[in-house]
């Protein structure tokens, strides 16, 4: 199997709307399959919970089933009581027009998500389906540290896949520990899926200086197919994960993997260089993920304020200033924030939320 999945969770959308652009997906949808692609990866929340819907429209009603296969995830953040487990996962097969998941996860295990998949015994109900047999492989998607998946492992040996946050920028990073908990799905012969390749686009809009350095190397690859290659260049990455919004990314993301060639040592070498400039910036490392804004008593657009501090950092001429004076007009401030840090628990980039909008309030409203 190849090893790029389309990841449905920033799919095209009309201009200036909230509404998928179902013309363009079709397309990507196509020439996805067309060039021999088959791993489509959905789940509950996805675009405000239209992924799976739009993905029976545009995949399931059109092709056959053994054409392509689907993961999607069983929502632990949103889990309350037993019967939330069997409620949602009918309405996921039926949401996609499906009889059975091809691979199934519990989605996004943490320090604080795990006590509520162990308190309902969420990991015998994805077991039971699968002996049901409407799930062919189990597995969790995780956002916390390694000793922690290490774990959860030893607990659970049923466990086929593991999927992680993997991209250069968070190898060795102390609070994403990518190397480690790679290091640890390995030792347990766990398959590898690989989430954030492009750390939410963050890989695609990188310093000047550090362009530079990969044109100087290539300058007839993209900057995603560096992040994509150093990701699917691991020996047990199974599938590597691109959320594609649009044809053009689906083009080169296609093309890269179609004949895929590993880093070779001096790339891994231009690639560590890259991770010193970057690590020499003071960006948020922000994925847009919006995981952190569902609970804000403040309804703070906490995202969007760090990407526009982000803009703002890597060019002060930026209308950043003039932007976040019109958010603010219809949204809280950063300011606005009372620490209750409901928003933190849910970040898994582990940021430090409040802290980083005292930052945005220093920056934007001192002039305001
Ligand atoms: S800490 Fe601030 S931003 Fe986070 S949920 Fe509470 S009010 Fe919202
Ligand atoms: S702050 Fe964290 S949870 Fe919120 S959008 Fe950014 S990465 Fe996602």
């Amino acid at each position: 199997m190849k090893k790029l999945g389309f990841g449905l969770m920033r799919l095209p959308l009309i201009n200036g709307t909230k509404t998928i652009d179902k013309d363009e997906l079709i397309k990507m949808v196509d020439l996805f399959i067309a060039k021999g692609f088959t791993y489509f990866d959905t789940a509950y929340m996805y675009m405000d919970y239209q992924s799976e819907s739009v993905t029976k429209e545009v995949l399931v009603d059109r092709y056959p089933r053994d054409k392509f296969t689907i993961t999607s995830k069983l929502p632990t953040m949103y889990l309350k009581e037993v019967n939330d487990m069997e409620r949602i996962f009918n309405e996921q097969l039926n949401k996609l027009g499906i009889t059975y998941f091809d691979y199934y996860l519990l989605h996004n295990l943490n320090g604080n998500t795990l006590p509520i998949a162990n308190k309902l015994d969420a990991f015998s109900f994805i077991l039971n389906k699968k002996k049901e047999g409407k799930i062919k492989h189990i597995g969790f998607s995780f956002h916390d540290k390694a000793s922690m998946l290490e774990e959860i492992l030893i607990k659970h040996p049923e466990i086929e896949l593991v999927q992680l946050q993997i991209n250069y920028i968070d190898w060795d990073s102390p609070s994403i520990e990518s190397r480690k908990c790679y290091e640890v799905a390995t030792k347990y012969n766990k398959k590898v899926i690989v989430m954030e390749p492009v750390k939410g686009g963050i890989l695609m809009n990188i310093p000047l200086k550090a362009k530079e350095l990969f044109n100087s190397y290539n300058k007839e690859v993209s900057l995603a197919s560096w992040a994509l290659r150093f990701a699917a260049s691991l020996d047990n990455v199974f599938m590597v994960l691109s959320g594609m919004s649009n044809l053009e990314q689906m083009i080169d993301n296609t093309n890269t993997f179609y004949d895929f060639k590993p880093l070779n040592e001096k790339e891994h070498e231009v690639i560590k260089e890259v991770v010193d400039i970057m690590n020499q910036t003071n960006e948020i490392a922000c994925t847009g993920c919006s995981y952190c804004t569902e609970g804000c008593p403040k309804n703070i657009p906490i995202p969007k304020y760090f990407d526009l501090y982000n803009s703002h950092i890597k060019n002060k001429n930026s209308n950043s200033s003039m932007y976040y004076a019109i958010l603010t007009k219809t949204h809280s401030k950063a300011s606005d924030c009372i620490k209750c840090h409901k928003c933190e628990k849910s970040c898994p980039q582990h940021l430090k939320i409040t802290d980083l909008l005292n930052t945005v309030a220093n920056t934007f409203e001192k002039k305001n």
